[in-house]
Order: C-alpha cells, then sequence, then structure tokens
C-alpha cells in the first residue's frame, strides 16, 4: 500500500481548517530522499541537483530543497525570478530553454546563471542580446538522434524532438564559442522522461562522456560539467519499483572511469535536472467524493478536477487513489472517478477497483508532487486548488492559497467592458 504521512483522523482535521481540494507536501520525506539521491551520487568527484522548477515551482518548496544542498533548472523568467526569491543564485540556477526571448537570457545573465543553448543559431541570438559579448560559462543541449533508442512516449523519439543540436552542431558550437573566448563550458542532454530503467541513464551518460571526449579531441575544449538532465522516473503504479539511485550512480561511475579519466576530463561535474523523482512521491492531491452516478459505469464525482491534476487526462497516466480511512476496506466496487471539467477525459481514475465509496469521503490521490498542480489550468472557469506543506515537527503551513473568482477575472477589462457595445 502507498504511504500517506497522516492518520485519517489527523487528514479529517486537516479538511475541516482547510477546504479541499488542495495539495499536500511531506517535508520530511522530500528532505529524506533528497539526501538520499545526494548519498548516491557522492561518488562524483561533483555532483549537483538543479531541481526543475518547473515540476513544482513553489518557492517554499525550493528553499527546502536549496537547503539540501539543490540548485534549480529554470526555463522561463518567471521560474528565474522564482529560483533567485528562494535563495537560489548564480551558478547554481541552469537556465535550459528553449524559443527563449532575449530579454530571459539577459536576466539570466545579469544573475550570474549558466545559460544553456538549445541550438546553434542561439550563440549569434545570444550575443546580440547581451550587447555583442557571450558569457564565460556556456552550455549545449545536445539531441543524440539516431543513437539514442528506446525512448518513451511522453518526450518521443529523439529524431522527433524539437530540442537540441545535431552531433554535428555540437563540435562547431564549441569550437566558434573557444573562437569567441568562452572560457568554461558544459554538455546537456535530457531524452528520457518518467523512465525506471538505469541503464537506460548509464547508457545516456556513455553517450555524453563519448561526445564529451571527442570535443576536446577535435576541437581542443574542455568539458567542465555534464547535466543529464532529468527523466528519472517514478513508481506510479503498485506494481512498479522505485529506480535505485545507487544502481543509476555506479553504473555511471563505471562509463566515468571507462572513458572520461582516460581522456582526461576528470574532475568532471555531473549534474541532474531531475523535477519527478524529488517531489513526485511526496506530494498529494486531497479531494472530497461529493457526487455518485449509477450509469452505465458507476461514477465518483470529487470536488476537484483535471485542471488540478492534468496528468490522467493528458497522458492517460496512473495516479494510485486511496479512500481515507478505508485503506483496509476490500476493494469491491469498480468506479470512474471523476472531476467536474466538461470534457470527457476528466478523470482521475477508469475503471479502478476501489473500496465502496460514500459522499464526503477524502480520497487521496497519490504521487502527485511533482507535474501536478504546476501543469494545471482555468478552462471551464475553474479555480485552481492551494498547496500545504506537512513539516517534519507535524505542522501544517499554507504555502499558495486557492484561486479565487477574482484572480481569474483579474486579466479582464471589466471597466472597459461597461462602456463596450
Ligand atoms: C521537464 C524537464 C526536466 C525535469 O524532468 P523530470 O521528468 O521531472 O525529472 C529537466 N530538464 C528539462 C530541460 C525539462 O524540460
Amino acid at each position: 500500500m502507498k504511504y500517506f504521512p497522516l492518520t485519517h483522523e489527523q487528514l479529517v482535521q486537516l479538511t475541516d481548517k482547510v477546504p479541499t481540494p488542495f495539495y499536500l507536501y511531506d517535508e520530511k520525506a522530500i528532505r529524506e530522499n533528497m539526501k538520499k539521491f545526494t548519498k548516491a551520487f557522492s561518488i562524483f568527484p561533483v555532483f549537483r541537483e538543479y531541481y526543475a522548477v518547473k515540476a513544482c515551482p513553489n518557492p517554499y518548496i525550493l528553499k527546502i530543497l536549496a537547503s539540501e544542498g539543490c540548485g534549480a533548472d529554470c526555463s522561463s523568467l518567471p521560474e528565474l525570478m522564482l529560483s533567485a526569491m528562494s535563495g537560489i543564485k548564480g551558478k547554481h540556477v541552469m537556465f535550459t530553454s528553449n524559443e527563449t526571448p532575449a530579454e530571459e537570457f539577459k536576466y539570466a545573465y545579469a544573475n550570474g546563471n549558466i545559460i544553456n543553448l538549445d541550438d546553434i543559431t542561439h550563440i549569434p541570438f545570444l550575443k546580440e542580446a547581451l550587447g555583442g559579448k557571450l558569457p564565460d560559462t556556456i552550455c549545449f543541449r545536445y539531441n543524440p538522434g539516431p543513437l539514442k533508442h528506446g525512448c518513451n512516449s511522453i518526450i518521443g523519439s529523439p529524431e522527433e524532438a524539437k530540442y537540441g543540436l545535431t552531433r554535428e552542431q555540437m563540435i562547431e558550437a564549441y569550437r566558434i564559442c573557444k573562437e569567441e573566448g568562452v572560457k568554461h563550458f558544459g554538455l546537456h542532454t535530457m531524452v528520457a522522461s518518467n523512465e525506471l530503467n538505469p541503464a537506460f541513464f548509464v547508457d545516456t551518460a556513455k553517450l555524453v562522456f563519448e561526445l564529451a571526449a571527442e570535443v576536446q579531441e577535435k576541437t581542443g575544449v574542455r568539458i567542465e560539467f555534464v547535466d543529464l538532465g532529468g527523466g528519472l522516473g517514478i513508481p506510479y503504479k503498485p506494481d512498479q519499483k522505485a529506480i535505485d539511485y545507487d544502481e543509476v550512480a555506479k553504473g555511471i561511475r563505471a562509463e566515468y572511469d571507462r572513458v572520461v579519466v582516460p581522456a582526461g576530463l576528470d574532475p568532471l561535474e555531473i549534474y541532474w535536472e531531475c523535477g519527478r523523482p524529488i517531489t513526485g512521491p511526496y506530494g498529494y492531491l486531497i479531494a472530497k467524493a461529493v457526487h455518485e452516478k449509477h450509469i452505465y459505469r458507476e461514477y465518483i464525482g470529487l470536488d476537484s478536477c483535471m485542471a488540478d491534476l492534468m496528468r490522467p487526462g493528458m497522458y492517460g497516466a496512473y495516479h494510485e487513489i486511496t479512500v481515507s480511512g478505508k485503506e483496509n476496506a476490500p476493494k469491491d466496487q469498480v468506479y470512474d472517478v471523476v472531476g467536474s471539467l466538461c470534457e470527457n477525459c476528466d478523470k482521475f481514475a477508469v475503471q479502478r477497483q476501489l473500496p465502496k465509496i460514500d459522499m464526503g469521503d477524502i480520497l487521496i490521490i497519490h504521487d502527485a508532487g511533482a507535474h501536478g498542480r504546476a501543469m494545471g489550468f482555468n478552462y471551464n472557469g475553474k479555480l485552481r486548488c492551494g498547496e500545504v506543506l506537512l513539516r517534519p515537527d507535524g505542522k501544517v503551513v499554507e504555502i499558495r492559497r486557492r484561486e479565487t473568482i477574482n484572480d481569474l477575472f483579474a486579466t479582464l477589462d471589466l471597466d472597459g467592458v461597461e462602456s463596450f457595445n
């Protein structure tokens, strides 16, 4: 059974104070996992996790991760600003964007963040944005194209992915930047999403290490860090097993010893920019059953919807659901658990075996701590829910209030519409 940090009684008490739906994050579990992750990769001379801010863009969460040694991986100006306000600064911020506006490059440069370019044409674009010079440090995103197989459907096959430079362009890009006087170089790739097989990441690291060696050979540029992207998966389904961080780290270390050390690139700094495994399992969407209907199927309607968690509707993704207080009851019912959106894909679970659900029951939707609330939207006039943090001492802090109708209407000129005819 999936872990949940509160007893039924504690959760009932919490929902009396904070009306459902809301997200709950477990600080203690986030910290423990981060320590485990860091320990596994401490077998490298230098290691850093740059947390993918898009997964859970809340400064309280970012501050927790920063205190565990994390940097931040950003892809927009607001994400860069959130990192700065969480105290994550300078080289601890990686700016991995694509189709980037010039102002965002300027902001990242002014703040000393590492700029990770998505294309070879972004070299002159960046130079112009910065008034005719390039930063001291530049990283490039590598798209291995046909060299990398077995990628899953969320991110797609590298050849069809819009990201990164080809192998030939990578070599050329470092050559150009060296001539332009850039002093420090990194190499990034991200070709997986929600992948649970350690061998996949070892293989990716091997590709990247070999390319770093080739870059040095062909251009004389010494790559100082590699960023292995994100993509480490989590076991959403009950029959899946969590990925073993030690196995991933040791496998990559073997390739490091085989490729990096003989190439004279040791010490090569190893970075990740994971989101999902860092907060995913430690966040929960809490909602109440408010309707039941009995037609061709049995439906349970929640006070939440796909606007709070779109992964099931968007990817058909599985999220485990438990009914608080009925953890040990027989799962003798089959339900579609649905939200209130006028879209039939708005289903948290389809034909799921669950205990008998009564109106007012509290449902816990698991593994929602990454790409959960962050992906939400306002379609159908839905107001997105708030977020609370369970502190290690058991206290609960509201870290984001739920949206109001005024928030939703804030972008409209309501005075203008009165006189409009
Ligand atoms: C989304 C993303 C990540 C994080 O991915 P996870 O699957 O959450 O680990 C990291 N880097 C980039 C560039 C991304 O787009």
